[in-house]
């Protein structure tokens, strides 16, 4: 018998269901995923939430990882109160867009300009936008089980056959610009070899998650990065780093040089905003040039820049350090090896357990899992049975087994420790039959 979400969240989805559509704003909120009533939060602090009912849990979400640092932390909180008495918003150049892109530039070598959006979806469909404007060519090849935000051209689903046209992903995506986009499988530099020997000098750009975090967590294979840059830029394509999550999650800066893959175009979003909208595409000189008011390829933002945002993400860089990571590596890998021994009681062979820094993922099913297809095979009403029993005992998993969970920086071990023992009986009720 599920005890969350308590009366207040059962009422609350009442009246949202009635004023929004489908409840939400961002459709994995719904816990269409899982089953059940998605909970309603009232606040957080640190490492844990605290739903409307006054349960407490430890977030294993973390805002889907912009939430760097927990919940609420002082010195962020204090820099957008303070931005806010000076105005919410001038349309007009203030100094804390450069300066928090002068903090980026440092941290990353591709980033000689960086150009603030207020979405990883404008970041992406931005990037995309110069890449063509770039090259003059119009194609772009993503991987299956990529997600770069709800731009059109992107929410693309492999066609038959492998390297084919994408169909679209989404109603109201017309083929036309689905047709724009080739899907090949992640991690196979063959494939993408394949594609670019037929079409090559029709392709603008490949964009690619690094450490791929929207199909579950897929880490890339060693060889499948370096070898996507090598491949692109034989044929005169650029390489987008879609950055969105893993920039200044996985290290203090972007992860796509440590992984060997050279890109041209980097994105960042979620973390560099510290909960705030900010992200962010950024490139070499010469590439950011060809952006309006320089160039012909035009982008723009009302609330761009804004200094909320702004004030939020110069909050955040100012206080990472390489502490920061080591700790986050730390409290990661012991939460892993909370849920592998978790699983272990449970009896829970075959189970995939990826985890890269504070990034980890569970697949309940033979691993490891490489691709799209792979992760489709997981037993996701498992995964429904873990997340609710986690959920019964105060513990916010991703309410989706297609999502990836993060640890944040405020996360302690202890606060590890108390989630153990949760994890496991979660495990035990993935174990069983019907809903926990
Ligand atoms: C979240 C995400 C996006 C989209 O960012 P939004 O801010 O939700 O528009 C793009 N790319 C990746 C890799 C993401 O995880």
């Amino acid at each position: 018998m599920s005890r969350a979400p308590g009366a207040r969240s059962r009422r609350l989805w009442r009246r949202a269901v009635r004023a929004l559509a489908g409840g939400v704003d961002s459709p994995v909120r719904s816990f269409r995923a899982v089953g059940g009533t998605p909970v309603f939060f009232a606040r957080g602090r640190g490492a844990y939430l605290e739903d409307v009912d006054r349960r407490r849990y430890l977030d294993l979400v973390g805002s889907w990882g912009a939430n760097l640092l927990g919940h609420a932390p002082p010195a962020v909180v204090r820099a957008v109160r303070e931005a806010a008495g000076e105005g919410l918003s001038y349309g007009a150049p203030n100094a804390r867009e450069h300066e928090l892109a002068e903090r980026i530039r440092a941290r990353v070598p591709r980033a000689e300009r960086v150009r603030f959006v207020s979405s990883g979806t404008e970041a992406v469909m931005s990037a995309v936008r110069l890449a063509r404007g770039a090259t003059g060519r119009s194609k772009v090849v993503k991987f299956e089980g990529g997600y770069h935000g709800h731009a059109d051209g992107l929410l693309a689903r492999a066609g038959s056959g492998v390297a084919a046209l994408a169909l679209p992903d989404s109603a109201g995506v017309p083929a036309a610009v689905a047709g724009e986009t080739f899907v090949v499988p992640y991690n196979s530099p063959q494939a993408l070899a394949e594609l670019f020997e037929r079409r090559g000098e029709e392709i603008a750009a490949v964009v690619v998650e690094p450490v791929a975090a929207n199909m579950g967590l897929v880490l890339p294979r060693p060889g499948f990065l370096p070898a996507l840059s090598r491949t692109a830029h034989r044929h005169g394509a650029l390489v987008i780093a879609d950055e969105v999550v893993t920039g200044f999650r996985l290290r203090h800066g972007t992860v796509h040089e440590t992984l060997g893959l050279e890109a041209d175009l980097v994105t960042l979003g979620k973390a560099i905003g510290g909960g705030m909208p900010v992200a962010a595409y950024a490139g070499r000189k010469s590439l950011m040039r060809q952006l309006a008011p320089l160039g012909p390829v035009y982008q723009a933002g009302t609330l761009a820049g804004n200094p909320l945002g702004m004030a939020a993400g110069l909050a955040v860089l100012r206080s990472l350090s390489a502490g920061t990571y080591a700790r986050l590596e730390r409290t990661s890998g012991e939460l892993a090896e909370a849920l592998r021994a978790g699983a272990e009681q449970a009896r829970l062979e075959p189970i995939a357990l990826p985890r890269i820094g504070s990034m980890l993922g569970v697949f309940f099913g033979r691993g490891p899992v490489t691709d799209a297809a792979g992760a489709a095979r997981a037993d996701r009403r498992r995964y429904a049975r873990f997340f609710h029993a986690a959920l019964d005992r105060g513990v916010y998993l991703p309410p989706s087994p297609l999502e990836t969970a993060f640890v944040s920086a405020a996360t302690t071990r202890s606060d590890v420790a108390r989630a153990a023992p949760a994890l496991q009986r979660a495990f035990r009720a993935a174990g069983g039959r019907g809903r926990a």
